[in-house]
C-alpha cells in the first residue's frame, strides 16, 4: 500500500520541522505549503490524504483556504485538520462549524497529531474510482 500523503500547511519554519520529522518517522509522505495560496494549488494538485492546516498565515488564512478547497470538487472530500494556537473556549467549536473536519492545538502533542493523521488519512472518503 503507498504511503499516505499529508500536506501540511504551516508558516513558521520551526513547526514546519517538527510536522515533517514526525511524520516521515511515521511512515507518511509530506507536501508542505507555507501560504494559504499554495496550500490551495498543492492540494488540487495532487489530492492528499489529509490536510494538516495552520490557520494563521500571511495571505489566504486557513478558514479562506479551507473554504477554497471545499469548493472545488477535487477537493471536497479532503479531511481537513486545523492547526492553531487560539485554544479558548468554544474555538473547537468555531473551527468545526468552519467546515474542519477537526482540530489540533498548538503547542502540538506528537501522540494526538498521529492519531489524528491515522484517524482522517485512512477514512475512506474518496468517491472510488482512480484510487488505484
Ligand atoms: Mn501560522
Amino acid at each position: 500500500m503507498a504511503a499516505q500523503r499529508v500536506l501540511v500547511v504551516e508558516d513558521n519554519e520551526r513547526n514546519m520541522k517538527l510536522f515533517r520529522d514526525v511524520l516521515a518517522a511515521s511512515g507518511y509522505r509530506t507536501l508542505e505549503a507555507t501560504t494559504g495560496s499554495q496550500a490551495v494549488e498543492l492540494a488540487q494538485r495532487h489530492i492528499p490524504d489529509v490536510v494538516l492546516m495552520d490557520v494563521q498565515l500571511p495571505d489566504l488564512d486557513g478558514v479562506e483556504a479551507l473554504r477554497r478547497i471545499r469548493t472545488d470538487a477535487r477537493t471536497a472530500f479532503v479531511p481537513v485538520v486545523a492547526v492553531t494556537a487560539q485554544a479558548m473556549d468554544g474555538d473547537r467549536e468555531r473551527f468545526l462549524r468552519a467546515g474542519f473536519d477537526d482540530y489540533l492545538p498548538k503547542p502540538v502533542d506528537v501522540a494526538e497529531l498521529l492519531g489524528l493523521v491515522r484517524r482522517y488519512g485512512t477514512e475512506v472518503r474518496r468517491p472510488s474510482a482512480s484510487d488505484s
